[in-house]
């Protein structure tokens, strides 16, 4: 019997038996040293013709997961998030995941590979989101979390992150010194590492985002709109969308790719800004929507091959245009996004290919505005306490 997956490498192409690696592609991993993009990060490839007879069901992503089993994911019920359309726009609202932010998805199945895998112990870097997730989905498998963040994360993140149990380490330094240490402290202790694009099923975990869409537009009897507006940081959540997709193609389920769009904060923009390019140009970033601040793209090549393979779009949004578009959506929709997340909507607003009669547009909210009150803080006018009612104007 053929084995379920293989893993694949995004730079030089090399094949891989599932057992053969774990993280990165070895003959590439030995130039990282000069670049700090990951090179060699591995893509999940399944028998795709061998399934497509029978993909019928959400559940049947077990067929395209590395997993043997949907009982080993967490009883907490990550993804199946709802779609809301208003104003000819669809939200899909992942803020709603167990832990409040898509990270869950990715999260989610790295344990329960873990729990498979008889593994104890797993370590992340995370600017707060992937290391409350790990923490929370950790915490609900009997499983240790240890987890690297900056000493600036957002403090709701890191009490969340302490509440659910999980170790963590403040960095004395930005994301990026973070990612660095945690890949050194799994080298040396022998933990786990779940850091997003390094760890392969960081990418599958996510794409579930994709399965979901098409079976819940065919509920409506519609299919998935065909732009969609994804925050885009390390680039993981972007190609986790592109690979569910992709596999929708080559199981015959969709017969196109839609337009996707990466939006990027202009304070934190080392993938648009390089994607194409020969030479890497380094902007440092500095941006209030922390989830996506990175400097150093880790998941860098898979999304500029997805990006230049389907031709997607990219755009930027400075941090008064996410402050903006954080309180329209709060006003006009109801709908409460951390910074990160809304960064997407406001791509939106600013994408000017979209005209009035422009096809279905879709909006991924990745995170929930509970998790950084501070930064809409100055945005929102607390009236003084009143003692009576004549006090009132
Ligand atoms: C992590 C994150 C993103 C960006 O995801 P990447 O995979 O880093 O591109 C966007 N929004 C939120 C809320 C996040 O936590």
């Amino acid at each position: 019997m053929t084995e379920k997956y293989y893993f694949e490498c995004v730079n030089c192409k090399t094949k891989y038996q599932k057992d053969e690696v774990k993280y990165l592609c070895p003959k590439c991993d030995l130039e990282n040293a000069k670049d700090k993009r990951l090179k060699g990060i591995l893509k999940v490839i399944y028998n795709y013709d061998e399934i497509k007879e029978n993909f019928k069901r959400r559940e049947d992503i077990i067929k395209i997961w590395p997993i043997n089993s949907l009982e080993s994911l967490s009883p907490l019920k990550v993804g199946n998030t709802p779609i809301y359309k208003m104003n000819n726009i669809y939200f899909k609202f992942d803020a709603l995941n167990p832990t409040f932010s898509f990270k869950d998805r990715a999260s989610d199945l790295v344990v329960a590979y873990a729990k498979e895998n008889n593994i104890d112990t797993i370590i992340t870097a995370s600017t707060g989101n992937a290391a409350s997730s790990l923490a929370g989905i950790c915490a609900s498998q009997g499983i240790k979390s240890i987890l690297f963040v900056p000493k600036t994360a957002p403090k709701a993140k890191l009490l969340q992150s302490g509440l659910y149990g999980g170790k963590i380490i403040p960095i004395d330094g930005t994301y990026d010194d973070a990612f660095e240490l945690s890949i050194e402290a799994s080298r040396k202790f022998g933990w786990y590492n779940r850091n997003t694009g390094y760890n392969p099923f960081t990418v599958e975990g996510k794409k579930s985002v994709a399965i979901e869409l098409y079976f819940q537009f065919k509920e409506m009897n519609k299919e998935i709109p065909h732009n969609i507006f994804v925050a885009t940081g390390d680039g993981v959540i972007i190609s986790g969308l592109y690979k569910g997709l992709e596999d929708l193609l080559k199981l015959e389920l969709i017969k196109e790719m839609p337009n996707i769009v990466m939006v990027q904060s202009e304070g934190s923009r080392n993938l648009v800004q390089n994607i194409g390019k020969d030479e890497f140009t380094l902007t440092p970033s500095t941006t209030i929507a922390d989830s996506i601040s990175v400097d150093i793209p880790r998941n860098f090549y898979m999304a500029e091959e997805f990006i230049l393979k389907y031709q997607g779009d990219t755009i930027l949004v400075n941090d008064r245009e996410i402050l903006d578009a954080s309180l329209e959506l709060g006003k006009d929709y109801g709908l409460f996004a951390e910074p990160a997340a809304v960064t997407a909507y406001a791509g939106m607003k600013k994408w000017k290919k979209i005209g009035v009669n422009d096809r279905e547009i879709l909006i991924l909210l990745t995170g929930s505005g509970l998790k950084d009150i501070f930064s809409i803080e100055k945005e929102i006018n607390m009236p003084k306490p009143i003692k009576n009612l004549d006090e009132l104007n």
